[in-house]
């Protein structure tokens, strides 16, 4: 799987973009609610707590991502959750300093 982009510039993160991200948002738990109607239902399992939520892919990213772009390939059905989480807000830079911390030390990705 291609993974080219840089890695975020710093913990603190002054400029923080989609465009230049390994969609590391998308490596967190996406609930899918009943009225997230237009994701597949082949991107879709159950977890160990009964919850509904996005498959992964062997490497924890969501199995809807298009890893060539690193762009979500259902965007435009994409969950309510998704649609919510903010670019650039607190947990957007706190997950984008956490994977950067991970990927300098070489320490294995975790899942949240
Ligand atoms: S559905 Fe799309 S935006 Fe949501 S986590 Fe998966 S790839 Fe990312």
């Amino acid at each position: 799987m291609a993974r080219s982009f840089p890695l975020p510039s710093s913990p603190a993160d002054a400029d923080p973009s989609c465009r230049r991200c390994d969609a590391v948002c998308c490596r967190l738990t996406v609930v899918v609610m009943p009225e997230d109607r237009g994701v597949p239902r082949w991107l879709v399992e159950r977890n160990a707590q009964g919850v509904e939520v996005m498959a992964r892919d062997e490497d924890g990213w969501c199995a809807a991502i298009d890893p060539q772009r690193m762009s979500c390939s259902i965007y435009a059905d994409r969950p309510a959750i998704c649609r919510s989480f903010a670019m650039g807000g607190a947990y957007c830079l706190d997950i984008r300093a956490t994977y950067r911390e991970q990927r300098l030390r070489g320490i294995p990705l975790t899942l949240y």
